[in-house]
């Protein structure tokens, strides 16, 4: 198991660097302490379309189970936007075969991948880890990597390891969602549902298929169980309960999405954090997949070049490729944190106004000028600033 790159964690962030660091010809070894890769799943499982080109994949096929050629945001229980703008295309995959397939092209890139291998502990010595325990099989391996890539998701073991404490309570979403059965056919778009009962955070409606979805919420600085909150949420809602009762549960997906901002590439000595172990996601929505996959490649890019002895350019590379996603996410999310503080806003205005900052229909400075236009004639002021931003973005009654 000897190795020059150790990557920790094989999802989409691991995979990318795994398969990057193999390339430049570093000797890579890829664990996960799970049995399976890619299972089980976290995740709305939707990928923008956006990042796909950047990201230089193709995603299989037999991966993707249901297209969606616009996003709806269903605000406030009061108005309905359409938003058919490129940027909100979407496909929504089988994690479980999408997340395998990024490791097979790490695999076939010339990297050893391990699953059922989990990392432990690890000896830090100037601030660099010199060597690494592995559980395998049962079995402890300690091995000494020149460089590694922390890619170990948002609980991180290697963060704690390097008492690298990247997020707030508040940079944390927790999630929660059941893959259902639809009473009838679902119309073929991701929705996102913006409301008071959910508070800083959102509903989604991601379908699988014209009679399965992801139904799901993440909650902001919410404590509630959140598995009582998804059953009581379907059940009361006015759209979604139309779809769904929370008695055809084919699959429960739970975990936690980072939404701290932009953190950009941190590197502590010899250790090179990715994907949801550093944030790399955008954060206004909490996409992850794509932007780890790629923020990943970059990481694993740089343990190589450390592993030969040169100088790791990460951060910068990082910012050069994926600044301006990753910036503008956190732009988006600063405003919506700010919308939701106690007192900010009207609390029935807010959400119709996070959804028209996260259509970017508005500017988060002119909210103040929004306010009254949202709380009089929502529906007219949705219509108008479609109309004055050219965007194929169309609005309706809920
Ligand atoms: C409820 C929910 C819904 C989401 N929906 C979407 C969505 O629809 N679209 C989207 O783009 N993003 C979504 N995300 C975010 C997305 O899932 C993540 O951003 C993405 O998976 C991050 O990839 P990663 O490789 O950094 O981390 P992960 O996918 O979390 O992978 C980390 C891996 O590290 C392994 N690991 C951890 N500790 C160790 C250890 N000590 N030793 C060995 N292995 C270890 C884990 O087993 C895991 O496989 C969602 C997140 C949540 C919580």
């Amino acid at each position: 198991m000897d190795c020059e790159v150790l990557v920790v964690g094989a999802g989409p962030a691991g995979s990318g660097a795994a398969r990057s660091s193999a390339s430049q010809g570093a000797r890579t070894l890829m664990v996960d302490k799970k049995k399976e890769i890619g299972t089980p799943v976290q995740c709305g499982e939707v990928i923008g379309l956006e990042l796909v080109k950047r990201a230089g994949i193709r995603i299989p096929p037999q991966a993707i189970v249901a297209k969606h050629s616009f996003t709806r945001f269903v605000l406030g229980r009061e108005v309905i936007v359409d938003n058919h703008e490129p940027y909100w295309r979407s496909v929504t995959v089988e994690r479980k075969i999408f997340d395998k397939h990024l490791a097979m092209r790490a695999a076939m890139a010339g990297a050893s991948v391990q699953a059922d291998t989990r990392l432990i502990s690890a000896k830090v010595e100037n601030g660099s880890v010199v060597s690494c325990v592995l559980n395998h099989r049962g079995e402890e391996i300690e091995i000494s990597p020149k460089a590694i890539v922390a890619a170990d998701g948002v609980h991180s073991t290697m963060s704690k390891v390097m008492g690298a404490d990247f997020f707030a309570p508040m940079d944390v979403a927790r999630g929660v969602e059941f893959e259902l059965v639809a009473k009838k056919e679902l119309p073929e778009c991701m929705q996102i549902f913006i409301e008071e009962e959910i508070g800083l955070g959102y509903g989604w409606i991601i379908p699988k298929g014209r009679r399965r979805a992801n139904v799901g919420i993440g909650l902001v600085g919410v404590n509630a169980s959140r598995r009582t909150f998804l059953e009581d949420w379907i059940a009361g809602h006015p759209v979604v309960s139309r779809y769904f009762d929370a008695d055809k549960v084919l699959e429960v997906k739970i975990g936690d999405a980072p939404v701290p901002g932009f953190i950009g590439g941190p590197v502590r000595g010899n250790v090179l954090f990715s994907g949801d172990a550093a944030g790399q996601t955008l954060a206004f929505v909490g996409e992850g997949i794509l932007p780890s996959y790629i923020c990943g490649g970059l990481a694993g890019k740089h343990a190589a070049i450390m592993a030969k002895g040169g100088t790791q350019k990460y951060e910068e590379d990082l910012v050069d490729q994926m600044g301006d996603q990753l910036m503008m996410g956190a732009v988006l999310r600063d405003a919506l944190v700010d919308m939701w503080a106690p007192g900010a806003l009207d609390p029935r205005v807010r959400s119709l106004l996070s959804g028209a900052v996260m259509n970017e229909l508005v500017d988060p400075d002119e909210l103040a000028s929004m306010t009254s236009a949202m709380e009089h004639g929502p529906l007219q002021a949705f219509k108008e600033l479609a109309r004055g931003s050219g965007k194929d973005i169309r609005a309706r009654r809920c």
